[in-house]
């Protein structure tokens, strides 16, 4: 609840259940396991070395395809793919999704399970620390809720503490080790520099996160080289 700072946080029972009310979080394709066979999995962060990687193919050949935070696909579909089927924000990172993409919201305090509650009714909340879109689009039966325990999880047991927070991108790819049968990176890897550039923009050091902030880059890269060297997942590095 302390992750990022917050004025007057409401209890946090009473937002759950408000949420959920709103909310039903269940009866999505990633979490049931109806499907035999292999489950493959691409996630996509948001890394420049996407650039000209032409990956756009192999990516959409996956059964479910992660990205996440302002991630666009229209432009770039050649090296990043068309695909999406579950799409990764916080309200401060938030893009309208396309129709049928599950929208996994990641709470970082608790104004944000508020957001979702807000943002799919009455649309009251539209700042946080910075201005979040009001009202959003998805429907509410293609939201889901990234556990907070689960955040504490991956930053006790994975991070081993390193960083303020994890990444949206390290808890992405946590949470698909423990869904899905294969786990294939792309478009992760900081710039020369430490700095997260991304691929849709032209100025390589625009991104907010600085050598990237609050985060441990480097930690979390170890992490991902690590489980790929001992064949866990694949990391397609790019360009
Ligand atoms: O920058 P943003 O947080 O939107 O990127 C999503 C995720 O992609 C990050 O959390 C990080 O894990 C990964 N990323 C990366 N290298 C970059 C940009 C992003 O590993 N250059």
């Amino acid at each position: 609840q302390t992750l990022q700072r917050e004025k007057q946080p409401h209890d946090l029972n009473d937002t759950f259940k408000e949420l959920f009310h709103v909310v039903p979080g269940n009866g999505d394709p990633l979490l049931e396991r109806k499907s035999v066979g292999c489950r493959r999995c691409a996630v996509v962060g948001n890394s420049g070395n996407l650039r000209e990687s032409w990956y756009g193919p192999h990516i959409d050949s996956h059964d479910f395809v992660l990205r996440m935070n302002k991630a666009p696909t229209t432009g770039f579909e050649a090296d990043v793919g068309s695909k999406t089927t579950h799409h990764f924000v916080y309200p401060e990172s938030f893009r309208e999704l396309a129709e049928n993409v599950s929208m996994v919201l990641v709470p970082f305090k608790t104004l944000d399970l508020e957001w979702v509650v807000s943002a799919t009714t009455t649309g009251t909340i539209s700042h946080t620390y910075v201005p979040v879109p009001s009202k959003i689009k998805v429907k509410k039966d293609q939201i889901l809720i990234y556990h907070p325990a689960f955040i504490k999880y991956v930053f006790d047991s994975w991070l081993q503490g390193h960083g303020r927070y994890p990444s949206t991108g390290i808890l992405s790819v946590i949470f698909s080790l423990h869904v899905c049968d294969e786990v294939d990176l792309y478009g992760f890897g900081a710039d020369s520099r430490g700095n997260w550039h991304h691929y849709w923009e032209n100025n390589p050091s625009a991104g907010a996160f600085r050598k990237t902030g609050v985060h441990d880059g480097d930690f979390e890269s170890n992490v991902t080289t690590t489980l790929a060297s001992i064949h866990k997942i694949r990391i397609f590095k790019g360009r």
